[in-house]
């Protein structure tokens, strides 16, 4: 049986579409075939004009077509005043039309931070908000209590943009009926249940606190360059992009990204401390003995490391 899906873009870049362009093994038209995917929309891919688009969001809406998912990209925008005239489709403001697709959609899926949890789009003055957390919020646009025609929330694939396997893999879950079990953050722990830190290539250096001062050293980026690599969840160092690299392999620190709290307000690339120890800390750990274990680290730390890091 076919898996019709509608791809629905709000307030974003745009990014995670352009993301998804890229899968490569399968590519997105193997996908399509091999989930006999029907895609009913989508902004990059389909060829109709406006009127077309109107008239397939209406057969959805009046339960003429029926609709397994429904891709979100980009935050509900809702202001001015919370009429969403910010942002209209059609004549009407999106976010009615976000209400209307969601309520009658079997799965409703939110792909990149913005749709999640509101990401950069909310981080500007258009009342942006994700469609079932705000921020850390659980909530959104949607209500903390939705769920679509087939009883589960939002599935939520934050990421910014979201790395295309993971949409990949959420739609042949959803196409092949295998449950997704989803975190706190409704997030499928099939696929976030990782940090990226986890498969970085500079965990050696991590290990014994080997730390970059400036970029272009090798050392981890933990201590002084803003990594977050230790608290984001995500699969950055486990699917790499391209199939090839991840910011932290080519020495740029990850911005955690897939984090309610992205983006944050403190500088991307310097760390804040406290006495030279990161003021967040990967979760569960006891800072005195973090600083312990690091200070003993960093004194065995091997030479053939330090040299490596300092270009010797
Ligand atoms: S650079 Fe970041 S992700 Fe890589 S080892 Fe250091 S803290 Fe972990």
């Amino acid at each position: 049986m076919s898996l019709s899906v509608f791809w629905l873009q709000c307030g974003g870049c745009g990014g995670d579409s352009m993301s998804l362009l890229d899968l490569e093994s399968p590519d997105l038209a193997e996908l399509a075939a091999a989930l006999d995917m029907d895609v009913v929309w989508h902004p990059s891919l389909s060829v109709g004009g406006p009127k077309e688009h109107a008239r397939r969001i209406d057969e959805i809406v009046r339960g003429e077509r029926p609709l397994d998912v429904l891709v979100v990209e980009g935050a509900v925008v809702r202001g001015p005043g919370g009429t969403g005239m910010y942002d209209t489709i059609h004549g009407k403001p999106r976010k009615d039309v976000v209400a209307d697709m969601a309520s009658v959609a079997r799965h409703v899926v939110a792909v990149g931070t913005c749709a999640a949890f509101g990401g950069v789009t909310a981080s500007g003055e258009v009342e942006a908000t994700g469609l079932q957390f705000h921020r850390a919020e659980r909530g959104g646009f949607l209500g903390a209590d939705f769920v679509s025609r087939s009883g589960a929330p939002v599935i939520n694939l934050p990421g910014c943009p979201t790395h295309p396997e993971l949409v990949a893999g959420a739609l042949s879950a959803i196409a092949t009926g295998i449950p997704l079990e989803l975190d706190e953050w409704n997030e499928p722990t099939a696929l976030y249940g990782m940090r990226v830190h986890q498969g970085c290539t500079r965990n050696e250096y991590h290990e014994y606190r080997v730390e970059e001062r400036s970029f272009g050293e090798r050392g981890c980026l933990f201590f002084y360059l803003g990594c977050q690599g230790p608290m984001a969840r995500g699969a950055c160092n486990r699917l790499l992009w391209n199939r090839r690299s991840s910011k932290t392999r080519a020495g740029v620190p990850c911005f955690a990204c897939t984090r309610p709290d992205f983006p944050r307000a403190q500088p991307f690339f310097e760390t804040s401390a406290i006495e030279g120890l990161p003021l967040e800390l990967p979760d569960g750990i006891s800072r005195p003995h973090y600083l312990a274990y690091k200070t003993m680290a960093a004194v065995a730390a091997p030479d053939r490391l330090k040299k490596r890091a300092a270009g010797v």
